[in-house]
């Protein structure tokens, strides 16, 4: 089965019905459900399907409340070349393409995504790496989009090969749902190109739900791991989707368990129209205690919030200490709490 890619498409999978106010959500942001994640999805309870909720539009998607942004992230503020963005001293975003596998309803780059959003051109990229060897302190080159595994794997070889060239650059890291979203894409070709290099190169999956690590994806994730690959994940903390513990705890075990170390569970940002999957940073500090009495330390992720306006991300808690200086409090994982010396 081909990717779906309208409303007409998922109707006929039986994954929607029909609804005329379901025009302006799809108008809102392109689709695309891969056959691998329609295939998770529950057609008999399609309205609390974990996997249906990240991907198939919806009516609420067209509520927009006034402290939700165009830009929640503030990318636009730190962009000084097309597809460049430099937030902070050591390391740069780098976008070389809008193509995603899957459309995520509640991506944050939700305006910018999609298949009408264009690629970097030859021109712009040549600029783009001017500006990363023109500066010896960026030490990191994150690649993002997009996805940047949806480049040919021709083009996306030629791109880390550059990267690798600028003896500043120690560590290039990716960015991808491809391995879980779309397996298939991960072919002899497209491993090869990622093959080991003078720089370091790391790999991010972005997964929220245990679903999602089907047979298939965790054989692409052992084929990148055995190809030298350092993997970590990236999860979008989603009411209805993951914001329980026991999901969380199978998501996060399940991905240590396929080798990929947990990185950040993300606090939902102010995106336009995605009222409906924000839970509160109380709730996301409950559930990050929990899962630290209940999970592995190499199974924890950090809980991080982007502060709105281009400030950058931080650890949103919880927090074990507490307030009083002088006389000092630690809590445990399990709720007690201990008196601890100042010095
Ligand atoms: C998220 C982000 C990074 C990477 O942050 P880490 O904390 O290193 O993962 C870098 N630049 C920008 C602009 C970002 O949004
Ligand atoms: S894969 Fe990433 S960039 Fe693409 S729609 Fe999903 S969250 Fe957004």
């Amino acid at each position: 089965m081909p990717t779906l890619r309208s409303l007409e498409a998922l109707e006929r999978e039986g994954l929607l019905s029909p609804d005329p106010r379901l025009e302006a959500a799809a108008q809102s942001m392109a689709i695309a459900v891969t056959a691998e994640m329609a295939a998770l999805i529950d057609r008999a309870d399609l309205a609390h399907d974990p996997i249906a909720r990240q991907f198939v539009p919806s009516v609420a998607e067209t509520e927009v409340s006034p402290e939700e942004l165009a830009d929640p992230i503030g990318d636009e503020f730190r962009s000084p070349v097309k597809g460049i963005v430099h937030r902070y001293p050591d390391r740069v975003l780098l976008k070389p393409l809008h193509v995603c596998p899957v459309y995520c309803r509640f991506c944050f780059r939700r305006e910018k995504v999609g298949p009408g959003g264009e690629a970097l051109s030859a021109d712009e990229l040549d600029a783009a790496l001017a500006y990363i060897r023109a500066r010896p302190e960026i030490w990191e080159v994150i690649l993002t989009g997009g996805d940047p595994l949806m480049l040919a794997p021709r083009r996306l070889g030629e791109l880390l090969a550059a990267l690798d060239a600028v003896s500043h650059v120690a560590v290039i890291r990716i960015h991808s749902r491809v391995p879980l979203a779309d397996p298939g894409r991960i072919t002899d070709e497209l491993v090869a190109a990622l093959r080991p290099r003078r720089a370091g190169v790391w790999l991010g999956v972005h997964c929220n739900h245990a679903r999602e690590l089907t047979v298939d994806a965790r054989t692409a994730l052992t084929r990148l791991a055995s190809a030298g690959l350092p993997l970590m994940s990236q999860t979008v903390l989603l009411k209805g989707v993951n914001d329980d513990v026991e999901t969380l705890e199978q998501l996060m075990r399940a991905l240590v368990a396929a080798r990929v170390k947990p990185y950040y569970l993300h606090h939902p940002d102010l995106v336009r129209g995605t009222g409906h999957f924000r839970v509160s940073i109380a709730e996301g500090q409950a559930l990050m205690k929990t899962l630290r009495g209940r999970l592995s330390g190499l199974a924890q992720p950090t809980y991080v919030l982007d502060v709105p306006g281009g400030h950058g991300k931080v650890p949103v808690g919880p927090a074990y200490l507490g307030d009083d200086p002088d006389a000092l409090t630690v809590q445990d994982a399990f709720g007690g709490s201990h008196p601890y010396p100042p010095r």
